[in-house]
């Protein structure tokens, strides 16, 4: 309901909004920073010159207490609510590594594996095997042919690899056959139809191929899902967006709300600068900008690294901010403190910049000013009405 009148309202002008993500931005007191968090510590001079001149809160991801994964955390940054667009795993994994999924794709994750001779599961990831490996064994797959569907097989990473199946009237509705654990034979496609049909006949064709090898001699499916699209952010809110972002699994999640992707030239935050000025000098007036490294110390725990991620992101704001946008907004999709090593349900800082706000309330961007912001907190889908209203594209609702 009050999604739908946020569509109703926006209206377009020639207002730029960039929206940044450092990914994994939040996080919690740390020991050895006295308490402090990273983004506490951190020395960004240009972020707290924004916090001066614009205003402060808190966002939460999907809902009090639930820890997302990037996917659906930035959905809700998009304006998507990530309960109602939800996208599977075997989706995210086949946009991760930039596949084109097509309307009823049904796709999959494959992990290789190794099987004993009794057919039970020794070992769920064949050794981790190395990714030219599974490049290799993706290669012997793709003989694979099942009736009434097109096959694809995709190599991701290590024993990782995903599988489309592209045909009508799939469904996902189709259990793991990844056991979970080792001891087990792989879970049996039971179902009947066509889609079962499909995954059955894949994996008997794969076993088949996979059979003599060492140690990945067959392979485990998880994470079935089905592609759906989406109304496209131009449609709902009239924004002509587009991600400058440098992993593929991000450049995937902005195409499915329709972004266009800019490539970024060298891959770096330079070539992301540049790819923003050519997306802006192109008619583009919304830029997602996103940054990993920040998330990545979070996951290894590396507090000054986390402390550095940031602080090169500081470093590289003034390029962005002299491209010329009427609103900017900083914040990260999730928390990940480096105590967990993990994402969590933290609910994430937020700094809008620009159009008419409460300012002076904040000296810096940092956790514990954000709890207290002029914004206070809020679900992370309310951070777009929140942007097009302060770049002027939202009507007044009613007389
Ligand atoms: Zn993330």
């Amino acid at each position: 309901m009050y999604r739908d009148l946020v569509e109703k309202l926006a209206q377009k002008n020639d207002s730029r909004i960039l929206l940044a993500v450092i990914d994994g931005l939040g996080d919690i007191s740390i020991e050895e920073l006295g308490g402090r968090t990273p983004l506490e510590a951190a020395k960004t001079p240009e972020m707290d010159r924004l916090a001066i001149g614009g205003a402060l809160g808190l966002h939460i991801p999907i809902a009090r207490g639930i820890t997302p994964g990037s996917g659906p955390a930035h959905l809700g940054l998009f304006g998507y609510d990530p309960v109602r667009y939800q996208v599977g795993r075997g989706v995210l994994a086949a946009l991760g590594v930039g596949f084109k999924l097509q309307h009823g794709d049904l796709a999959a994750r494959i992990n290789f594996c190794t099987l004993d001779d009794s057919g039970v599961v020794t070992d769920r990831r064949a050794g981790r095997i190395s990714t030219e490996k599974c490049v290799e064994l993706v290669e012997m797959l793709t003989d694979v042919q099942i009736d009434g569907v097109e096959t694809f097989v995709i190599p991701v990473k290590q024993h990782r690899a995903c599988v489309v199946f592209r045909g009508n009237g799939l469904i996902d509705d189709i259990e793991d056959t990844d056991p979970g654990l080792v001891g087990h034979k792989p879970v049996p496609v039971t179902g009947s139809g066509k889609s079962y049909r499909v995954v059955r006949e894949f994996q008997e064709k794969a076993g088949e191929i996979l059979a003599d090898l060492d140690p990945a001699n067959f392979l485990l499916l998880r994470g079935f899902s089905l592609h759906k699209e989406f109304p496209s952010i131009e449609e709902r809110y009239g924004l002509r967006a587009a991600a400058v972002a440098l992993y593929p699994m991000y450049r995937g999640v902005a195409g499915l709300v329709g972004m266009d992707i800019i490539k970024c030239s060298p891959e770096d935050i330079t070539g992301q600068n540049r790819a923003a000025k050519k997306a802006l000098s192109g008619g583009h007036n919304f830029i997602f900008l996103h940054h990993k490294p920040a998330d990545s110390a979070g996951e290894d725990g590396n507090v000054q690294a986390k402390i550095r991620a940031i602080e090169e992101f500081d470093r590289a704001l003034p390029a962005f901010i002299d491209l010329g946008f009427d609103v900017i907004c900083i914040t990260g999709d999730h928390s990940t403190p480096c105590p967990m090593k993990l994402h969590s349900w933290h609910p994430v800082p937020v700094l809008i910049h620009g159009g008419p706000q409460r300012s002076g309330y904040s000296s810096e961007f940092s956790e514990r000013q954000a709890c207290t912001g002029a914004l206070g907190s809020f679900l992370s889908t309310d951070i777009l009405p929140l942007l097009l209203a302060a770049a002027g594209k939202l009507a007044k609702f009613g007389a």
